[in-house]
């Protein structure tokens, strides 16, 4: 929170381009406190897009140093924590994908141990709360201090509008677990379409959650990955006007 506004995150599911992503930054970086890009991309497929990898974290660094604002971006190995480490970058958050695996996560937390960065860690995608809160106490364990949890929603093989069940019943469980660690809702992934994106965020902010992770991206048809719930620069400006805070 930021004079009790959630934090606002906002940036393209994946860096594609050079000019792609400062075109985003250029557009959104007043109206967020900081900027999301993801340059290693964990696909379900092989032949998906898979990020632009180390050739991206130059673009993110020089954006840090330009707009003065933190890029956040997933890492998924150690490998990938000690090349953005090289440029500058200090948070960092895990994959729904990644949470799920203690052995992965054990690891990060080991390579994590002694160096001052913020981590935020994603729910797994299965609705089970005793594996994210692990994963979590795995990175306390090791001494992290600067934790965040993020609600990314869960897989569900009911039919539902969204592409993950939000389950907001289980964050208030959560809550008892981690009272301490401040949690930001993820749209974007709950979401799966950008039409739906308002009510969640706004629900998760009547929830008194902690942040706002929001995909937003200058071209989203064109997006090389979830191109159907980003939003355009000039809708998330919209999105943020239309939100209603506690006063
Ligand atoms: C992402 O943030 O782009 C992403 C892949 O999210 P998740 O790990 O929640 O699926
Ligand atoms: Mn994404």
């Amino acid at each position: 929170m930021v004079n009790n506004k959630p934090l606002i995150i906002a940036g393209p599911c994946a860096v594609e381009k050079k000019e792609q992503f400062d075109k985003i930054v250029q557009d959104i970086y007043h109206d967020t406190d900081v900027i999301r890009a993801g340059v290693w991309k964990g696909r379900t497929s092989p032949i998906d897009y898979p990020g632009i990898g180390e050739k991206g974290l130059p673009w993110l660094q020089e954006v840090q140093k330009k707009y003065k604002i933190p890029v956040a971006i997933e890492i998924g190995t150690t490998k990938h924590l000690e090349l953005a480490l090289q440029y500058e970058l200090s948070i960092f958050w895990i994959g729904a994908r990644t949470t799920v695996n203690p052995f992965s996560v054990q690891e990060l937390a080991e390579a994590i141990k002694g160096v001052d960065l913020e981590l935020w860690v994603k729910n797994p995608i299965v609705a089970d709360l005793k594996l994210w809160s692990g994963a979590i106490n795995r990175f306390k364990k090791i001494g992290l201090r600067n934790i965040k949890a993020i609600h990314r929603g869960f897989h569900t093989e009911h039919e539902i509008i969204y592409r993950n069940h939000p389950r907001w019943e289980l964050l208030e469980k959560f809550k008892t677990y981690h009272p301490d660690i401040p949690i930001i809702c993820d749209p974007s992934h709950i979401a799966g379409n950008y039409r739906y994106i308002y009510q969640i965020a706004q629900k998760a902010i009547d929830k008194n959650l902690n942040g706002l992770m929001i995909e937003v991206h200058n071209n989203p048809e064109k997006a090389l990955s979830d191109k159907k719930q980003q939003l355009n620069p000039k809708n998330f400006n919209k999105l943020l006007k239309k939100l209603k805070y506690p006063t």
